[in-house]
């Protein structure tokens, strides 16, 4: 079993515990509703072909259709999938989408892809998990490695087999083909609102607030854009190949421009080289790992000098660095509150694509921030209450509602 998967059971057995959660649901939730693993044959673009291998993993699908991203990764597992699809589980039921927990993905790296293999990966890996995917049964997302080209790419294979257009299929799709307003930076903005109400507590504003973000793509550099609007200081990023900090800020727009045109963050004017390890140590008030999980551990949590952790990425935190961050009393915002804002823009996109009637982004954002607000106030509220750090009373609330429609739908047969 390897760190992720570790991570999230230990996290499960925890929170059961403490919430006396009844043994059978308890064993329930940490076994997984179904797993497919697929083949993927593809003709390559010098005419060899080369077999990939593809997973769909849906946790539980008690409260709804299942609901969860599609990452390429070359160093992709079964685990580190069968712990996000259990996280996405728990993601839905705290924010109250009407979705169950799936993850998916593929293990290849799309750096050394040309776009046609990439499309034709896609769409060999939709046919692939047709069978268990559906408007009403799993509707994929991008998530690491995975964007709105993909999701067309799915939509499409989806389409053409099924005869008919099924915009419903997936979500984070580009706006012409059914997408959401708002879907892309939905994430990032979700992250904002939360620093904004952990920030709230510790009677802290916007204007100077020093943020560090490991990982500036999809996710990180959505939140550097409203923070830098905002009238925070960006103090570092770093992408895969390592970062740079200034402690006087950096420019979003400026850095970005920068990146598209070298490929990465190094030797950006007036910075300091950093290592995406050391990044994490940097004086700041807020850190937001938003790259990959397992960054924060029991080797570095003691070095961490930010006075407030908002966790980005799925799963950066291991259970060791939990335990030392609660003793250093520095609060983590624990990703399934904070990223929360993808999932629940994706929701918003299925249902306007069910309905065939579309919003206006300020509908989205406004219902967006709402769902993020009350999620965020509950979790908190709890935490003070049974005096438990938030990952605890997030998980607590998650788990109690799938418990619940568990218990009330009872045992087939
Ligand atoms: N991949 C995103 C996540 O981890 C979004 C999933 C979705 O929208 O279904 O939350």
């Amino acid at each position: 079993m390897n760190n992720a998967l570790q991570t999230a059971l230990t996290q499960l057995d925890a929170v059961s515990k403490f919430m006396k959660l009844p043994d059978d649901i308890h064993q329930t939730l940490r076994n997984f509703d179904r797993i497919l693993t697929v083949a993927i044959p593809i003709r390559m673009d010098n005419d060899s072909i080369r077999v990939f291998t593809g997973f769909r993993v849906q946790h539980n699908g008690t409260r709804g259709p299942y609901k969860g991203g599609v990452r390429y990764h070359p160093e992709l597992t079964l685990d580190d999938l069968k712990a996000l699809a259990m996280e996405m589980s728990w993601k839905c039921s705290l924010v109250g989408v009407p979705f169950g927990g799936a993850k998916g993905g593929v293990i290849c790296n799309p750096k050394e892809l040309s776009r046609g293999e990439l499309e034709r990966i896609t769409r060999r890996y939709t046919y692939a998990i047709m069978p268990i995917i559906g408007i009403e049964k799993d509707i994929p997302a991008p998530d690491v490695n995975t964007n709105e080209q993909i999701m067309s790419w799915m939509m499409d294979t989806y389409s053409m087999n099924s005869g008919y257009c099924t915009p419903g299929i997936v979500t984070g799709k580009p706006i012409n083909i059914g997408g959401s307003l708002g879907r892309t930076d939905a994430t990032g903005l979700g992250i904002v609102f939360t620093i904004e109400n952990a920030i709230k507590h510790k009677k802290m504003a916007l204007k100077g607030l020093r943020v560090v973000i490991q990982g500036y793509g999809n996710v990180g550099s959505a939140v550097g854009k409203f923070l830098d609007e905002s009238g925070c200081k960006i103090v570092a990023v770093s992408s895969s190949k390592g970062g740079i900090y200034n402690p006087k800020g950096l420019n979003h727009t400026a850095i970005m421009k920068y990146y598209q045109e070298h490929g990465s963050f190094d030797r950006f004017p007036k910075t300091e080289p950093v290592t995406n390890a050391s990044l994490l140590e940097l004086p700041c008030d807020v850190l937001v790992p938003a790259a990959m999980g397992n960054q924060i551990t029991g080797e570095n949590a003691y070095k961490i000098k930010a006075k407030i952790i908002v966790e980005g990425a799925n799963g950066p935190t291991t259970p060791e660095a939990d335990q030392i961050l609660t003793n250093r009393k520095i609060p983590v915002i624990p990703d399934i509150l904070a990223n929360a804002g993808g999932v629940i823009v994706s929701y918003f996109e299925w249902v306007q694509d069910v309905q065939s009637y579309f919003w206006c982004e300020n509908e989205v954002n406004g219902r967006l921030k709402n769902l993020m607000d009350r999620s965020y106030e509950e979790v908190y509220a709890l935490s003070k209450e049974k005096g438990t750090n938030m990952r605890t009373a997030a998980m607590a609330i998650a788990i109690k509602k799938i418990a619940d429609a568990i218990s009330v739908r009872g045992l087939y047969p």
